[in-house]
């Protein structure tokens, strides 16, 4: 919607059942929280041969009347208030809890979490962090925080500290939905990122458009030469995986070809062979 200047902004129907409709996420998410209604589900991670080397957490909120809500609805809501603050504690704690089970702790598989912008930069974001290590006994050698570009450009001095923090706490920064942003290269100049995490967008044409492949093979080219670990999400095909393998024989794979995200008790028992009470 273009807007002239000193114009006036209509209020649309539409408009105005959009603004209902985040009030009302709002309120429900704020009581639904600690309702227990959020959910952890689970999306593997593998190698170059297919072998299960982690997962990347994603949260779903078992709404009691809309049912399953996918976060793309609830997160741009929740990330305008603390209330983001909440459920990425949430989700932390429970990432951590499984972290620190047999199932994740004996074979050493790594749970990359997502952590918003206005979380990562929140004051007690650091406090709380150790704490929940300390409390689940969870290994932060097995724990990756996928940041994105709104995290980083908000602060850079202070993302720079944080991830410095996390590095010395043992704990892996990940540059999610890279290549997207405004100003990625300005921000992998800047911060001791362990790991580059290549948007979809650019993984889905990598196999047949000639302008994504070379936009890919670069990223993989500097991510090598910069010594990041690099995933690759939103895999579908099997000639994008097996172009990206070639390219980068260390690339982690992410996406429905290795698998969709499943609920915690379902991946543990369908990836790997774990059923827990
Ligand atoms: P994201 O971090 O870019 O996560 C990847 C999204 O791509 C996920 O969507 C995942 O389900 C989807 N995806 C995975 N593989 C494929 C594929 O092969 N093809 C296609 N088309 N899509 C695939 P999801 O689960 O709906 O999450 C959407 C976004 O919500 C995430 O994007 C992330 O930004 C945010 N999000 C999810 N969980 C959390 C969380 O716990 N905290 C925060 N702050 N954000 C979260
Ligand atoms: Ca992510
Ligand atoms: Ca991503
Ligand atoms: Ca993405």
């Amino acid at each position: 919607k273009q807007k002239g200047p000193g114009s006036l902004v209509l209020f649309e129907p539409r408009m105005a059942q959009d603004v209902h409709r985040r009030v009302r996420i709002a309120k429900d998410l704020h009581n639904g929280i600690p309702q227990g209604e959020l959910r952890m589900y689970l999306q593997t991670q593998a190698d170059a041969r297919g072998r299960c080397v982690g997962a990347e957490v994603l949260v779903r909120w078992q709404h009691p009347k809309w049912g399953l809500v996918s976060p793309a609805e609830f997160i741009p809501v929740a990330e305008e208030s603390e209330l983001i603050v909440r459920l990425g504690d949430w989700v932390l704690r429970r990432a951590c809890l499984l972290l620190a089970t047999p199932a994740l702790a004996g074979r050493g598989l790594r749970l990359s979490v997502n952590v918003s912008a206005f979380q990562f930069g929140h004051e007690d974001f650091m406090s709380s962090l150790e704490q929940v290590l300390q409390e689940t006994g969870a290994n932060p050698h097995q724990l990756t925080l996928e940041i994105t570009e709104g995290a980083v450009v908000r602060d850079l001095d202070q993302a720079r500290t944080r991830i410095e923090a996390l590095t010395r706490m043992g704990i892996e920064a990940s540059l999610d939905d890279f290549g997207t942003g405004y100003s990625s290269m300005y921000s992998l100049q800047r911060l001791p990122i362990q790991e580059l995490k290549i948007d979809q967008s650019f993984v889905s044409g990598s196999h047949r458009s000639e302008k994504d492949a070379a936009l890919v093979e670069a990223m993989l080219l500097m991510a090598r030469r910069l010594q990041l670990r690099v995933v690759a999400e939103g895999v579908e095909l099997s000639e994008q995986a097996l172009q990206l393998t070639q390219w980068n024989p260390d690339i982690v794979l992410q996406g429905m070809l290795l698998g969709k995200p499943l609920p915690e008790q379902e991946w543990l028992s369908k990836v790997l062979g774990v059923d827990q009470g």
